[in-house]
């Protein structure tokens, strides 16, 4: 990279790029935070300052940063083959293998992979699948799909569709035909006071209610995250996903699983789907596949589809230029390999799962903080105007963001989804590194509440 200094990168940055997922009137007034290298779970910006990532990047970089391994990989597939495609009738040896590795590793009967390249692209080719084996299980009119509000399944057209998100929605002129969006199962937002299992059983019902009204003969799937993720850090009530399975079951609508977040060890558990024991038919996976090193994400499918699609269905009219890229393929295998060389998944389920969830605890006495939840390696810390009353901050985000900004500024980065801070750190964090980021969140409560008028 050229050498130039901070303000230079920035003023290049400013002049020509278009950040995604960005406040450009903020991104103006403050300017890009240049981050230059990484490794295990920490990040140096341009200015030398080391930043503990919170986040995994975006939830993805699970086995965390700094990974020769992934770069061998990487480099060893790009000199024997650096790419070729999945098109028509050839195949890789590295997306073969990767294939046959994640049905080994997925819920039983999920035995079919199709690769694409990012959780959007993945989700997508989900809508076009289950139409398809809809149509060719001779009911076409079987087309709606059902997800729920503040579900995210990517940015793309289609799957922003399909997701929940109402600010996406709104921008570019609403979602496409057959999408419907039930309540998400967010106990502490609708229903504190109700016992968690009833209420579980009872936001299971808007599923139910949604089929009636559309029509069950209409209705193709529902899609639903294990836990929500970018909605809120939503972790379901006890028997919510048993409950959803029955009505799925009964209207014999398929299940799709959304674990480009949950999968991969973030719950303590593989998938998330293990987690809260969801048999899916479909199950979308990306992020921790490659723990982010290159882009790549899969569809996951069971043997009801895969059969219909192979034996009766000819041509699948769909694919990617880089669907099952070998080199991302290379790199995911030896993902894999260090998560279970490593057991990350046990970590995350008995060791550094349990001591976030127990530091965050103490949290619960904060003024600001109104619950603290989460499973595995990922929690939400719920901010609220007034306990007593139940009053959340309005407008929805403000106070959040601003917390996030503390955390940013003293060196931390902790997500803000509304006004819930969200934590999601590499499964290789180290209990020392876990006290360093409660700490700094700690401290940038006490300066939020602070700032509060
Ligand atoms: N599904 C879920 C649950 C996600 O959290 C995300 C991204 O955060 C996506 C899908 C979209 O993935 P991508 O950003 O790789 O398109």
């Amino acid at each position: 990279m050229p050498d130039r200094t901070t303000d230079a990168w920035r003023h290049l940055d400013a002049a020509h790029h278009l950040h995604p997922f960005t406040d450009y009137k903020a991104l103006a007034a403050e300017g890009s935070r240049i981050i230059v290298r990484a490794d295990g779970c920490s990040l140096w910006d341009s200015e030398g300052t080391e930043i503990l990532d919170g986040m995994a990047g975006l939830w993805c970089v699970n086995v965390g940063y700094g990974r020769d391994e992934l770069v061998q990989a990487a480099a060893r597939q790009m000199s024997e083959l650096p790419y070729y495609n999945l098109f028509f009738k050839t195949a890789t040896r590295p997306a073969i293998e990767l294939a046959s590795r994640l049905a080994d590793l997925a819920p039983p009967g999920l035995d079919h992979a199709f690769f694409a390249n990012s959780g959007s692209e993945a989700n997508d080719t989900i809508i076009r699948m289950v139409r398809q084996y809809w149509a060719l299980e001779g009911h076409p009119e079987r087309r709606v799909i059902i997800g729920r509000q503040n579900g995210y399944h990517g940015s793309t057209v289609a799957a922003a569709s399909m997701g929940g998100m109402s600010a996406m929605h709104k921008q570019g002129g609403g979602t496409l035909p057959d999408f419907h969006h039930i309540r998400e199962p967010h106990h502490f937002k609708y229903a504190q006071d109700q016992d968690p299992e009833a209420f579980g059983r009872e936001a299971a019902g808007w599923l139910e209610e949604a089929i009636q009204a559309i029509g069950p003969e209409r209705v193709a799937a529902f899609v639903g995250e294990p836990v929500q993720g970018a909605g809120g850090l939503i972790v379901p009530p006890p028997g919510y996903w048993a409950e959803i399975q029955r009505i799925c079951s009964k209207h014999d609508i398929l299940l799709i699983v959304d674990e480009v977040i949950c999968g991969f060890g973030r719950t303590g558990q593989w998938f998330g789907s293990q987690t809260f024991d969801i048999r899916p038919d479909i199950m979308t996976l990306a992020k921790g596949l490659s723990s982010g090193y290159l882009p790549i994400a899969a569809v996951m499918v069971g043997q009801r589809i895969g059969r219909t699609l192979v034996e009766k269905g000819g041509e699948f009219v769909h694919g990617f230029t880089y669907s099952g890229h070998p080199t991302a393929c290379a790199v995911a295998l030896e993902t894999l390999s260090i998560m279970e060389r490593e057991r990350l998944v046990e970590r995350v389920r008995d060791d550094v799962g349990p001591y976030l969830m127990e530091r965050l605890g103490a949290l619960r006495e904060h003024p600001l903080v109104g619950e603290v939840r989460g499973v595995g390696l990922m929690a939400g810390v719920e901010l609220i105007r007034d306990k007593t009353a139940h009053a959340f901050f309005s407008p929805v985000g403000k106070v959040g963001t601003r917390c996030r900004d503390h955390c940013f500024n003293n060196n931390v980065i902790i997500r803000a989804v509304a006004d819930t801070m969200v934590l999601s750190p590499p499964l290789v964090i180290t209990p020392a590194q876990i006290d360093h980021m409660v700490d700094t969140l700690t401290r940038s409560l006490d300066q939020t509440e602070q700032d509060l008028p």
